[in-house]
């Protein structure tokens, strides 16, 4: 199969793997249904996908189960886990053009993007926990003259990890990652809209030499597969990023079950507050980044552009020409800089809010409606006079919608930055330490950019405050979400101490 466009002809990347992975093995369904995962480019059908549904789930669970109950994975040292994590990190890099294709194909990722940056973040990950595998401690406890003690850091179990399609790759490490380092066993059930990455990392994996039954990947959809996995009797932890409305449904499931341990990364509408003394080309840039990367489909997008007064005709004026010259296509071509939204459910559900925008009378300077011949691209699109309470300033598109409002003073922006119920992220851009530190710890989210956006790395926790969620992914705090603390008590007898 071959993708055309004006600057010639791409390959698309071979489908290898359709079924589901459990135990080690692809197999079918046991309902031998599939479900069609389709190019967001056209709508064209890629592949059938085996769904898998509540008895796959089982068969996964028990997989991760007798994995984890009695297999290898837990047992072995730390030193021995980072060892086998850093094959899987190399076999990543070295099939980074074939993953970095699948994510386009599937979700309409810039394959640039891709190459660059999705892929070798994710070998970033997996080398990162690597590496922790080996350092996670417990404390000594001195207590009494009679007993001492101490603290063992152990897996939590068998986890479910519960992942959307706007980052399909850096989904499956940043959630694989702590689990595998901190001994767990899991099943991984990834979007529907995009399952194919998902499928070819747990083919890595195995190749990599972690034992079978330790990571498996169940395909299908949300309200049968997700939420067999999130009332499952014997899951010990759900690990969710999605939206709010299912993160309450996953939570709901895992109370009304056995009462797993449950962390969220959930939707968000983050302000960037962009103040006079900034440089306006540069704040002009990362705004538009902000919200028109990814095509929008990012859940810690800039979503609610914030300027001070003074700049903020010229800084419009500036956005538009930008938002006007962004190149919408096909995500293969090199010289694109947004592809199609994931799915026409999405495509639909974005204009639709372009529309109520309009209806709500915020005036739209740039984009608006949807562009090429076939396929689900919008055009960038830029609101002004935009009022808090409008639904386009409440409501997480997910789409590349710019809402553009004005303020005066810091003590305007903080309070309408926090006029939200999530909390995931913000940024600030100004030249002036003392705006740019008062203000970061006066904004409620559980990430604060100062003179940049999106500088993510596997070091620096994420996740939000507020209905944005609760623990957090990436760093050594996501280890701890994947690890419980178990005391051990000893009498000491005939300490003088
Ligand atoms: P989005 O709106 O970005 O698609 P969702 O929260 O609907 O986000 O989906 C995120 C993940 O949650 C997907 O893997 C989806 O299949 C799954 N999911 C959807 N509904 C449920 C449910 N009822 N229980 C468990 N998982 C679900």
């Amino acid at each position: 199969m071959a993708a055309t466009n004006s600057n010639g002809i791409f390959k698309l990347p071979e489908i290898k793997f359709t079924k589901l992975f459990i135990n080690g093995e692809f197999v079918d369904s046991v309902s031998g249904r599939t479900f069609e995962t389709r190019d967001p480019r056209n709508g064209d059908v890629i592949a059938n996908i085996a769904e898998g549904d509540k008895e796959d789930v089982d068969l996964a669970v028990k997989a991760a189960r007798e994995a984890f109950d009695h297999g290898k994975w837990p047992r072995m040292s730390g030193y021995e886990r980072g060892r086998i994590m850093m094959k899987f990190a190399d076999l990543i890099e070295a099939n980074i053009e074939e993953l970095a294709a699948l994510d386009t194909l599937d979700a309409g990722k810039l394959l640039t993007m891709g190459k660059a940056v999705d892929i070798p973040a994710a070998v970033h990950m997996i080398r990162y926990y690597a590496g922790a595998a080996d350092k996670i401690h417990g404390e000594t406890l001195k207590l009494s003259s009679e007993f001492q003690g101490y603290t063992l850091k152990e897996p939590i179990g068998v986890v479910g990890h519960i992942v959307p399609w706007n980052f399909p790759t850096a989904m499956f490490v940043m959630k694989v990652g702590p689990a595998l380092a901190a001994g767990c066993t899991m099943i991984v059930k990834p979007a529907e809209q995009t399952p194919l990455s998902a499928l070819y990392y747990a083919h890595l994996a195995k190749e990599s030499g972690i034992p079978d039954g330790v990571v498996n990947v169940v395909t299908g959809y949300g309200p049968t597969a997700g939420a067999a996995l999130s009332s499952h009797m014997d899951v010990d932890k759900i690990s969710f990023t999605g939206s709010t409305e299912i993160g309450r449904v996953v939570m709901e499931a895992a109370a009304k079950s056995n009462l797993k341990h449950v962390s969220l990364e959930l939707g968000g509408k983050s302000p960037l507050i962009i103040f006079d003394d900034a440089n306006l080309d540069m704040a002009v840039n990362l705004a538009s980044m902000a919200i028109f990367y990814n095509k929008g489909e990012v859940c810690c997008a800039g979503s609610r552009i914030y300027v001070q007064e003074g700049i903020y005709d010229e800084f419009v004026k500036k956005a538009v020409e930008k938002a006007k010259s962004w190149v919408v296509g096909d995500p293969f071509d090199p010289n694109v800089q947004n592809g199609p939204q994931v799915d026409k459910a999405q495509f639909e559900k974005v204009l639709s809010y372009i529309e109520h925008g309009k209806r709500e009378g915020a005036t739209l300077l740039a984009g608006g409606k949807a562009c090429g011949q076939k396929g689900y691209c919008i055009e960038p699109t830029i609101f002004t006079d935009v009022k808090e309470d409008m639904k386009i300033a409440q409501d997480e598109i997910f789409g590349p919608v710019m809402s553009l409002m004005k303020f005066k003073t810091i003590e305007e922006a903080i309070e309408k930055a926090n006029t939200t119920r999530y909390g995931l992220a913000a940024g600030i851009v100004t030249n002036d330490l003392n705006v740019a530190n008062s203000v970061s710890r006066s904004i409620r989210a559980g990430t604060v950019w100062i003179n940049c956006y999106y500088a993510f790395d596997a070091e620096t926790p994420f996740g939000g405050y507020k209905m944005s969620g609760f623990g957090k992914d990436q760093g050594l705090h996501a280890l701890e979400k994947y690890l419980q603390v178990k005391s051990v008590v000893t009498p000491i007898y005939n300490s003088p101490w």
